[in-house]
């Protein structure tokens, strides 16, 4: 599967946000977004502002955002637009929610993983039970009423217990219910628009692909 490989925290610059993408480090005081501040990636970076974007810029920017902190690239993006395009409702709402019900996405959320990558590695490892099956897909669209579980073997790791005990303390979103102490979780309602909290303009998305 084809995925970004370099450095994830140059993403975060490029944004002008926090994306979110390094787990724990990214609370913490040496997340570089912080401590280079202002300052966009690449050679001549160092002394460049990040300049306000217009027009399709803005759009483009905006859709590079957001398929950067779910970690889905470019044709599978498409295809979830197309898809929240031709089912009722907001498109841009329903194209978020495809985003926030894929399996490695819940799996993070639930606070099993400290990032979505470290979930969908989880995932693709073959540490996840859907409804008490094994799923190895990160992309799998976690239904309401479906439950999602840890395997044996990841109940035992200490990083995933760390990880759970710091996200409880975070609280979770209110469209899943959670088990700590049996590692498992459910899904109990589509997530709607305000479970979103990251700060995403999905509508600039919309115009973008609508051209
Ligand atoms: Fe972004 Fe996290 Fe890196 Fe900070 S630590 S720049 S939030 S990925």
């Amino acid at each position: 599967m084809a995925r970004y490989t370099d450095a994830v925290c140059r993403l975060c610059r490029r944004e002008g946000m926090k994306l979110y993408l390094k787990g724990e480090r990214c609370f913490k005081e040496k997340c570089s977004f912080e401590t280079r501040k202002g300052k966009i990636p690449g050679q001549h970076g160092s002394g460049k502002k990040i300049k306000k974007p217009t027009g399709y810029s803005l759009q483009l920017r905006e859709k590079q955002k957001v398929k950067r902190i779910y970690g889905v690239l470019e044709k599978q993006f498409r295809h979830y637009f197309e898809k929240a395009d031709q089912k009722k409702g907001v498109t841009g709402h329903n194209l978020l929610g495809f985003l926030e019900q894929r399996l490695d996405n819940v799996i993070y959320r639930l606070g099993f993983a400290s990032s979505r990558a470290a979930a969908r590695q989880m995932v693709m490892h073959g540490h996840i039970l859907v409804n008490g099956k094994r799923v190895d897909i990160p992309s799998f669209q976690v239904k309401p009423g479906l439950s999602v579980e840890l395997g044996r073997r990841a109940k035992e790791n200490d990083t995933v217990k760390a990880a759970v005990e710091t996200a409880a303390g975070r609280g979770i979103p209110q469209w899943l219910s959670l088990d700590a102490a049996a590692f498992k979780g459910q899904v109990v309602s589509v997530p709607s628009r305000e479970d979103v909290t990251l700060d995403i303009n999905e509508q600039l998305i919309v115009e973008l692909y609508s051209k």
